[in-house]
């Protein structure tokens, strides 16, 4: 059945247009539309063959996962964090707002194999685990640090810290429903980090071409107008807002304008952009992203939702 109406607010659906499955090539249309109150813009109909756009070689699953070797990899990637500024982990910097201790409960949830909550526990994160329900297995790691293969709802209630979800969020059927569930896994003051792209500047740029889109993918693109009112609805309050974006925002984009796809059909890997356009040009473009951040107009952004729930004053 069609959806007419915005799933986040309920306002009506307008500017319908099709947007193609360009990630891998298969170029097949999809319809979708866009909130004329929040701006949300949403797929009209989820595929039922919705499984068969995510091959094993999508990038979640065909992810490198670090070896756990404890404390010598932490001594390792400390030095080297302070010996190399430029290669510390974009982790560290997301995370910065919040003051999360090492020894807090942390769950990346839609984590694939666990490839970043390895890495974190090399930085020294003690106390981390993934959820993935579309794994083919539950991974062990060591050192306790697992992904379960779990429901949210099969999760104990009131028991993390932080919860992180990076670039997963708008691949969900009922957002609604996963942030109401990330409400009560959290502990009081505990945050939940969505990392998600946004309807902004790029899109206006390019339209059906965007890269953002990821048709039938991303079932949701949102925007903090959505954000906000699923964050109000549910309970949590939105901290702070920082946009992420970078160069693919405008290289992906012209690829598709090129209709030239993001994976390459032939190898499965993904396309580098020097193959297509010059240093000069990526530079500009990364420049170009940086400015859009800075205005928060970039195509994707992190949000950082508290649970702050007070004590009821007898
Ligand atoms: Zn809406």
């Amino acid at each position: 059945m069609t959806i007419k109406k915005c799933k986040i607010c309920g306002a009506n659906l307008e500017n319908t247009f099709n947007a193609r499955e360009m990630m891998f090539g298969i170029r097949k249309e999809f319809p979708y539309a866009q909130c004329s109150n929040c701006q949300t813009i949403q797929i009209l109909e989820i595929p039922k063959d919705i499984a068969s756009y995510y091959p094993e070689y999508y990038y979640s699953f065909k992810q490198y996962v670090p070896p756990i070797t404890g404390l010598k990899a932490i001594l390792k990637r400390l030095f080297k964090k302070y010996r190399i500024r430029k290669h510390r982990h974009e982790i560290l910097d997301q995370l910065q707002p919040l003051n999360i201790l090492p020894t807090q409960r942390i769950l990346d949830i839609g984590c694939g194999r666990g490839k970043l909550i390895c890495e974190m526990f090399n930085y020294g994160f003690k106390n981390i685990q993934g959820v993935d329900r579309f794994i083919p297995q539950e991974y062990q790691h060591g050192h306790n640090v697992k992904v379960l293969q779990n429901d949210l709802s099969e999760l104990k209630n009131d028991s993390y810290d932080l919860l992180m979800m990076h670039h997963v969020f708008e691949h969900m059927e009922e957002p609604m429903n996963e942030l109401a569930k990330s409400y009560k896994l959290l502990k009081n003051n505990g945050y939940l980090m969505i990392r998600i792209p946004v309807v902004n500047n790029a899109w206006s740029v390019y339209q059906r071409d965007w890269v953002q889109l990821d048709a039938p993918r991303h079932f949701f693109i949102h925007t903090e107008k959505s954000i906000n009112i699923m964050a109000k609805e549910v309970g949590f309050t939105v901290t702070n807002i920082v946009y992420d974006s970078n160069s693919m925002q405008f290289w992906g984009s012209e690829l598709y304008k090129k209709d030239i796809s993001l994976i390459d059909e032939e190898s499965k890997e993904f396309r580098k952009p020097d193959d297509f356009f010059s240093p000069a040009e990526i530079a500009d473009y990364e420049q170009s992203a940086k400015e859009l951040n800075y205005n928060n107009k970039g195509d994707q952004a992190i949000f950082y939702l508290q649970k702050k729930e007070y004590e009821k004053v007898i």
